[in-house]
């Protein structure tokens, strides 16, 4: 099938052979992860919507289906990146962004600072959604700038620490049983000189780690916070009331928070600009129906003039961030993805997202501000896509310092 807005063609049915980086495996594996989205997501997404999160079941049913264990690295992460923009393509950025924090975004810190027991602990769970994790870097007061964290890992004299603190907006926040969490383990240092940037921006990193916290260990409260839009996204505060960590949940070494999110930092941006290019093309779907559709002063609403420029500023828009998001998936598999393209990745297809869900919106008229329907879900959420994993300033500023590739 190949769908049109306005009669334009959108390219993601486009052959393999005019995108370099991926061969007709991938178009075979494009058509399977579609069928496993189709079963495994689509038909309890609404209820996951209406609940807040994805239930045990959900969780185990996109385990069984294998949608939760693709490659992080190397060659096979272009069969990730298909599945991400898939995934984003199913038109649930709640979805989306609780699947891309279990399975990409807090697994990678497992994978890549994670002992061998570590991993083995918590991996194949996870692989299978019987274990969701979930990320726990944001505060009330340190958001995109994290050098006023708060949270303490004070050592005990026996060993282990003693955690302390409060995060907030948190996804899979009451589901997760595992949670990736930054605070500090160590005095807060003077920033070095030249000072080295934090991702969120700020200098004031030294003395944080990240550690692996049970999340159901005593003293670890956590209340829903419901957002306006992702709203299966289980977002929630997470409050550590004085809780007993042993000593191996440190992941990596002591005080290199820092380092460690500097590099797990760009492959969240990539893998967050992945699904945002999947859930502009459902928009655009979603608008080229309508346009098909509704008839205006004796023919269809696409046909005007009017709105056949703006249905063409986004799919040429729409055409170049995609294009560039698999380059920076192929750079990723070559392991050569950079602060500046992950960026450029992110920054763009989340912007696009808002700008198209805002025409599709308009040109809708009432029926996208039906509660229900997928018009105001897609524009609800899309606002969201800008500020989590980075909001669109701090990825301004990242670009505009980095040097150029
Ligand atoms: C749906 C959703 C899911 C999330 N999931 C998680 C999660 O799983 N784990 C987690 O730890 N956090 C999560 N977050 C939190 C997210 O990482 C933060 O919201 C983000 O880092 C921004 O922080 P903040 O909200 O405190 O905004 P602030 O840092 O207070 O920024 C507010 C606004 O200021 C502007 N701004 C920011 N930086 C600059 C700058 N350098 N120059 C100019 N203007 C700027 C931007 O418009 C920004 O939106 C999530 C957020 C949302 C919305």
């Amino acid at each position: 099938m190949r769908a049109a807005v306005a009669g334009a063609t959108l390219p993601d049915h486009q052959p393999s052979w005019e995108f370099p980086f991926y061969d007709s495996g991938h178009d075979e594996f494009r058509a399977r992860v579609r069928a496993r989205l189709a079963d495994a997501v689509l038909p309890g997404a609404d209820d996951w919507e209406r609940q807040g999160f994805i239930g045990a079941a959900g969780w185990r049913a996109l385990g069984a289906a294998g949608l939760l264990g693709e490659p992080h690295d190397g060659p096979g992460f272009l069969r990730s990146a298909v599945l991400l923009e898939e995934l984003g393509a199913t038109g649930y950025a709640g979805v989306r962004s609780a699947v891309g924090v279990h399975a990409y975004m807090a697994a990678s810190y497992l994978l890549l600072f994670g002992s061998e027991a570590q991993r083995a602990a918590w991996l194949p769970a996870a692989r299978r959604g019987e274990r969701v994790t979930a990320l726990a870097i944001t505060e009330h007061q340190a958001g995109s700038d994290l050098s006023d964290l708060r949270t303490v890992a004070v050592p005990r004299p026996e060993g282990g620490f003693r955690l302390d603190g409060h995060k907030c907006y948190i996804a899979n926040g009451t589901r997760a049983g595992l949670l990736v969490v930054l605070a500090r383990t160590g005095a807060p240092r003077e920033a070095p000189d030249p000072p080295r940037r934090a991702p969120g921006g700020g200098n004031g990193l030294a003395g944080a780690s990240l550690l692996l916290v049970d999340a159901d260990a005593p003293g670890v409260v956590r209340r829903p916070q419901p957002m306006s839009g992702y709203r299966s996204a289980d977002v929630a505060e997470i409050v550590f009331d004085g809780v007993d960590l042993p000593a191996d949940a440190l992941l990596g070494r002591p005080g290199r928070a820092l380092l460690q999110l500097m590099r797990a930092l760009d492959f969240e941006r990539l893998v967050a600009g992945l699904l945002a290019v999947g859930g502009v093309r459902h928009t655009l779907e979603l608008l080229g129906a309508h346009l098909a559709a509704r008839r205006m002063r004796g023919g269809p609403l696409g046909a005007r003039q009017a709105v056949r420029h703006q249905v063409a500023d986004l799919l040429a828009e729409y055409d170049t961030v995609r294009r560039y998001a698999h380059h920076a998936a192929w750079l990723h598999s070559q392991g050569r993805l950079d602060t500046r393209t992950a960026s450029v990745v992110k920054l763009r297809a989340t912007e696009l997202a808002v700008g198209a869900a805002q025409t599709c919106a308009r040109l809708h008229g009432a029926q996208g501000y039906l509660e229900d329907s997928a018009v105001a879900r897609v524009h609800r959420d899309a606002l969201a896509g800008t500020i989590a994993a980075g909001a669109s300033e701090l990825l301004r500023d990242l670009i505009a310092e980095a040097p150029a590739t």
